[in-house]
């Protein structure tokens, strides 16, 4: 589908479900034009039958290749973009970094980190020459304190958070703002699986676990997709204009992520 030339575009990674997919239907309601990667051809299929105006693609966007080949359809489709979401990311292996396989901690630095490069390379040419745009990295709460277990995903969302300042300063003198977004727990399936893979190593009740990470918030209380999406629009819109190297964290205040002794 061409766009209309006033149309907004953004692009989202990992747009087809989970925080994504708030985030894809929020700009939708806004009136953005969509662009999503999504590894999962299920999901992607869903997207395109709910969005009936949007693209969605199947990319691993952990594969520079895969990026690549996405781009040139978007390139075809789209003159401008407004927003580039780097919204993917897995949760990785959990367990002590002594036992963690180096198959798994590559594969998550590739997603959740290397995907940022892939990714950014293909928008900043575009937004450059429209001298503006806004970019924004999904980090997390674990990119801004230490988090036991999870030290390829840890490692990858501190790197985002160093990345959107970079990049702030490199490409601000175009007019294109760069900001890091730390959610703290998201409710859905994947901080459930995360739970449950926590217990398990630990050899506790999932419940236990459940409850250690909503006390880590001094609200008590998980983030829901769509209070991201919310912050999304906000960056993204007039309010955003003059915020650029930021990581604003989502997550309820969270202190520290280490308070283990005490399920
Ligand atoms: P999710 O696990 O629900 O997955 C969302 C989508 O990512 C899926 O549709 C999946 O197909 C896609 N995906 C996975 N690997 C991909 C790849 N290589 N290429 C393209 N698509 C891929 O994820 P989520 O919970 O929505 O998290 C989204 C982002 O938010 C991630 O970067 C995550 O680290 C971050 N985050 C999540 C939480 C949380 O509690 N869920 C907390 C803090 C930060």
């Amino acid at each position: 589908m061409t766009t209309l030339s006033d149309q907004s575009v953004a692009v989202i990674s990992a747009g087809a479900s989970g925080i994504g997919l708030a985030i894809a239907r929020a700009l939708h309601d806004l009136g953005y034009a969509l662009f999503v990667l999504d590894v999962d051809a299920t999901r992607v299929g869903l997207f395109c039958e709910t969005f009936g105006s949007a693209t969605a693609t199947v990319c691993d966007v952990s594969d520079p290749a895969q990026v690549a080949a996405a781009f040139e359809i978007f390139r075809a489709q789209h003159q401008r973009v407004d927003l580039l979401v780097n919204n993917a990311g897995i949760a990785g292996p959990q367990g002590a970094v002594e036992d963690l396989d180096v198959t798994e901690w590559q594969h998550t630095i590739d997603t959740d980190l290397n995907s940022l490069f892939y990714m950014t390379r293909h928008v900043i040419p575009i937004m450059k020459s429209q001298r503006t745009g806004a970019i924004i990295n999904m980090s997390s709460n674990a990119g801004l304190a230490g988090c036991p277990h999870r030290s390829p995903y840890v490692a990858s969302k501190w790197a985002s958070i160093g990345l959107a300042k970079t990049w702030a300063m490199e490409l601000g003198p175009w007019n294109i703002r760069v900001n890091a977004l730390c959610p703290g727990s998201v409710s859905g399936p994947r901080i459930d699986g995360v739970i449950d893979r926590d217990a398990r190593a630990r050899g506790l009740d999932p419940d236990d676990i459940r409850r250690v990470y909503q006390r880590q918030s001094s609200l008590r209380q998980f983030t829901d997709p769509e209070d991201i999406a919310a912050m999304v629009c906000f960056l993204a819109g007039p309010g955003g204009a003059k915020i650029s190297g930021q990581a604003i964290a989502i997550d309820g205040h969270t202190e520290s992520l280490t308070n283990w002794q005490d399920p």
